[in-house]
């Protein structure tokens, strides 16, 4: 029996070409027809060896499935083309991309970091990278004293922008010019924004990284991390890395994030209006001292996001100092009702999180305190909820919150 298949394709269409749209991109690059069956979903392909018809002659263009496997394959391609990147590679992680790069460093290398970076890339520099011989140097205000910090040994610069969980934006292309003088490298990483909101390469960045546990798989199901890259030097160094160090993805867990990222646009742009309705509402209530949010006027670096982001986008994480101090937040987090209190971000479903107690609480008080991370400090993951419905649920539970005391207890159990 014959199979009808509309169009034998020859073969699989690669990266459709960067003139096309993001939406497109995002459904079809590395998205090729199966070319036996036609299936428009790409099988999952769990085997972790190919055959080989002769020795050192494999079927297809794949061995062992730790070097590469088409599920991995067809992931990188995506997220390629949406970060303008002619390459791009998976990981485990988030942190085991960070890590690699790290490794990819000789003993004596110096590196340049933005100080409020995520707190396991911090853990990273300070107590692994610091172990191999690689030294770290954070820095407050980036733009402004690269130049004073780069010695014969700097070999990379960090960014984060927007920093977790304050929202401070960097002018990548201001840093980027200034490293690029002393033949530095430049790192972003890109995990609050998705390719979606900023492209770090098109500001003069060298490497974009990515936990795509956040927005690129967005249904808070997949743990993994991904580097984009121009240079073929830099993806050979990597992909050598990536094959020695083993920190790989599953192919499930590639082919599920796969899936995800088809749909990154909708999500985030839903992500981002709610994220704005929201911040307006809170920056119009009495009980909120302050909002940080790069989609709004009043935020410090509004210049830069509208420079560097898509359409001037704020995205979809904010946070806000609320009024009564740490007993109102956390009173805040436990009466919302669509928010669900819990670390992480970049998914389908709205979380709070009070960042002094939870993804900050190992950072000392007083160091946490001069980057702005004070106790009453709430931050927001917006998801794709209605945004009527997520505004009238803040300003509920800030109503309630603000009352105080056994008042506000007992309406939502997390
Ligand atoms: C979560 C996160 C990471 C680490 O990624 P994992 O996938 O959790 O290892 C790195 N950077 C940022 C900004 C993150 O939010």
């Amino acid at each position: 029996m014959t199979v009808p298949v509309e169009q034998p394709i020859a073969t699989p269409p690669r990266a459709p070409s960067p003139t096309l749209g993001f939406g497109t991109l995002a459904v079809h690059a590395g998205a090729p027809h199966d070319p036996t069956t036609g299936a428009v979903i790409e099988p999952i392909s769990l085997s972790t060896t190919f055959a080989q018809r002769e020795v050192g002659q494999p079927v297809g263009i794949y061995e062992y499935s730790r070097s590469a496997n088409p599920n991995r394959d067809n992931f990188q391609q995506a997220v390629a083309a949406l970060e303008h990147a002619k390459h791009a590679l998976a990981f485990a992680s988030g942190s085991a991309a960070t890590a690699t790069i790290l490794q990819s460093l000789a003993s004596g290398s110096h590196v340049i970091s933005v100080s409020d970076v995520y707190g396991g890339t911090h853990r990273y520099f300070t107590q692994v990278a610091k172990a191999h011989g690689v030294k770290v140097t954070f820095t407050p205000q980036i733009e402004v004293d690269i130049a004073e910090h780069i010695t014969d040994d700097t070999k990379l610069v960090w960014i984060e922008s927007p920093s977790n969980p304050t929202l401070r934006l960097v002018d990548v292309r201001a840093v980027a010019t200034a490293a690029h003088a002393r033949g530095v490298l430049v790192v972003v990483d890109n995990t609050f924004l998705s390719p979606y909101v900023q492209n770090p390469l098109d500001h003069g960045a060298d490497i974009v990284v990515h936990s795509v546990t956040k927005y690129i798989n967005g249904h808070s199901d997949v743990v993994m991390g991904l580097a984009a890259v121009n240079s073929d030097d830099l993806q050979s160094r990597l992909a050598f890395l990536q094959n020695a160090g083993g920190a790989v993805p599953s192919a499930f867990d590639c082919w599920l994030a796969h899936r995800g990222v088809k749909t990154l646009h909708l999500r985030v742009r839903q992500s981002s209006t709610n994220a704005t309705a929201v911040a307006k509402a809170l920056e119009a209530s009495p009980h909120v001292i302050a909002v940080n949010y790069p989609g709004l006027d009043s935020h410090p670096h509004r210049h830069i996001a509208k420079k560097q982001h898509r359409d001037g986008m704020g995205g979809g994480m904010l946070s806000f100092r609320i009024k009564g101090g740490h007993a109102a937040a956390e009173r805040f987090c436990r009466l919302t009702k669509i928010y669900t209190l819990a670390e992480s971000l970049g998914g389908i479903e709205s979380l709070v999180e009070l960042p002094s107690a939870m993804t900050h609480a190992g950072i000392p008080k007083d160091q946490r305190e001069a980057v702005g991370v004070f106790d009453d400090l709430v931050r927001i993951s917006s998801g794709i909820e209605e945004a009527d419905d997520l505004v009238r649920d803040v300003q509920q539970a800030l109503e309630k919150a603000a009352l105080g005391g056994d008042s506000a207890n007992g309406v939502n159990g997390h």
